[in-house]
């Protein structure tokens, strides 16, 4: 077991070092949003060489007022447009939104850590 991570206000830590053991359960899955902010968007947009409205319509979807990355659906299961399966990781790593950067530390898991534990296997 690696370092263990916690957070004031969570009842759970997370070992960073189970991610080498996953197949990124947390990148795909079910489907779900992967919000970015106008931030975010322009930071990935100069990763990826791309003008922002280009890297709007070809990798985000509009969810009312916010932006969500894109999934690709491969067989039964959803994943992010930047997950790649090959490697298990996140070929924006560097630029990775926040949602992504404070995984499993969400306000959603803080009373469902059961459900955070079936998600993420470096849960402890
Ligand atoms: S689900 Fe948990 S263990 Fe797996 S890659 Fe994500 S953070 Fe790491
Ligand atoms: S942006 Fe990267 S870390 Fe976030 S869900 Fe997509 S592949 Fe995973």
């Amino acid at each position: 077991m690696g370092k263990i991570i916690t957070k004031e206000g969570f009842s759970y830590g997370f070992d960073p070092s189970a991610c080498s053991k996953c197949d990124g359960r947390c990148c795909r899955g079910e489907s779900g949003y992967i919000f970015v902010n106008s931030e975010e968007i322009k930071k990935i947009a100069e990763f990826l060489q791309l003008d922002v409205e280009t890297f709007k319509k070809d990798y985000l979807n509009k969810v009312k007022y916010r932006y969500s990355i894109k999934e690709l659906k491969i067989g039964g299961e959803y994943e992010c447009l930047f997950f790649d399966g090959k490697t298990n990781s996140c070929e924006i790593y560097e630029v990775r939104p926040t949602q992504c950067r404070s995984f499993p530390f969400w306000d959603y898991f803080k009373d469902k850590v059961d459900e955070v534990k079936k998600e993420c296997i470096g849960i402890v």
